[in-house]
């Protein structure tokens, strides 16, 4: 068990501040005559319903959530993607320009984008190269040089690399750090493994996202789902925008939750289809190496990815080039596709070999 007190973790000015109230928030109804929110309430220009406002609170999702994940609907916390729960998490506890989080390039750059924005010290530790795993001797000594240090950003899998993290060395960091430790499952589903949140009850430090763009194919609707203890969750909901999530991804989430199973399906499509794909780039010549993945996407090296990845955009073919990132020079990561676009994708690239 690893006690932390996150009110002495949080930014002191927001120790005690009161979250907004909302109208919404006030009176928890469904009917009465609602004249508290200065609403139009004849209806709406476009057509349909949109004269109200949404849940702040988001409940409704919030209850399904937590009986999926064995958790309590007060240690979630939803957002506008797993962006702005990222965002949210990096305001409620970073002082700008005193506290600092650390990162393991190469990985997911959204966590140094929010912090860069807020002015927080952004503290860089390497994956090894070719395994991409924690530099814990090195992480260790930042965890006992840095009292400022806040979080700890973790990606499993890692994107772009696609490998999962050692469970080991994340639960040696929830032991060993007394800020927290932030876990991204936004790829979980591809991996097959569970999940951190079931953790929780062991870790006052840990912090897990999901997130219902990638497994659940609803990026659009801008979703993301925070997982912590509940006195984190309640820091968040503070400061928080009151309508960050609008009502038609509410509704949106609310069908897919009843749908987990569609999910399923098209994770095992997507699984298939990187089968495909592993097993095609091993024998195409230009390809050096083709990194395991537990992930929806493969990263491979070649001699030149510049040169390639130009290739491919005059075929229409969009991957991402990952080059000039930190261990990766040479490096190009392709999504999964459909299995027409995984076809296409490989027949280019046998053409580009010749
Ligand atoms: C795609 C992705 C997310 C999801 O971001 P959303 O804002 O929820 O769309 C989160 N983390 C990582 C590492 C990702 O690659």
């Amino acid at each position: 068990m690893k006690k932390i007190n996150i009110d002495e973790l949080v930014r002191p000015h927001i120790l005690h501040m009161k979250p907004y109230s909302s109208a919404r928030l006030e009176y928890e109804g469904n009917d009465g005559v609602f004249l508290d929110a200065n609403e139009n309430p004849y209806g709406s220009v476009s057509g349909g319903q949109h004269n109200r406002y949404p849940d702040p609170l988001q409940m409704q999702i919030k209850e399904k959530l937590a009986k999926v994940e064995q958790v309590r609907e007060e240690q979630i916390f939803l957002g506008n993607g797993s962006d702005e729960c990222i965002d949210v998490l990096v305001r409620a506890f970073c002082e700008p320009q005193k506290d600092a989080i650390l990162v393991c390039p190469p990985v997911f750059s959204m966590y140094e984008h929010v912090a860069e924005a807020q002015h927080i010290d952004i503290v860089r530790v390497l994956l090894q190269p070719e395994t991409f795993q924690l530099d814990m001797p090195a992480i260790r000594s930042k965890i006992a040089e840095m009292p400022n240090l806040k979080i700890i950003f973790i990606c499993s899998p890692n994107n772009p690399t696609g490998n999962l993290i050692h469970a080991d060395d994340i639960e040696a960091l929830l032991q060993e750090f007394s800020g927290l430790v932030f876990v991204d499952e936004a790829y979980l589903d591809f991996s097959g493994q569970t999940s951190w949140v079931h953790r929780l009850q062991e870790f006052d430090n840990l912090v897990v996202i999901q997130t219902f763009s990638k497994s659940y194919g609803m990026a659009d609707a801008r979703l993301g789902i925070l997982y912590a203890q509940e006195r984190v969750v309640h820091f968040m909901n503070t400061i928080k925008l009151p309508y960050n999530v609008n009502q038609y991804s509410q509704e949106l989430a609310l069908k897919a939750l009843d749908k987990i199973s569609v999910k399923d399906q098209y994770v095992s499509e997507l699984t298939a289809g990187r089968d495909y794909l592993m097993n095609e780039l091993a024998f195409i010549p230009l390809v050096q190496k083709v990194y395991p993945s537990d992930a929806n996407y493969i990263l491979f090296r070649v001699q030149d990815a510049n040169a390639l990845y130009a290739y491919l955009i005059q075929h229409k073919i969009i991957v991402r080039n990952r080059d000039s990132a930190p261990l990766l020079k040479g490096c190009l990561r392709v999504s999964v596709g459909t299995e027409a676009e995984n076809q296409r994708f490989i027949s280019v690239l046998k053409q580009y070999s010749n």
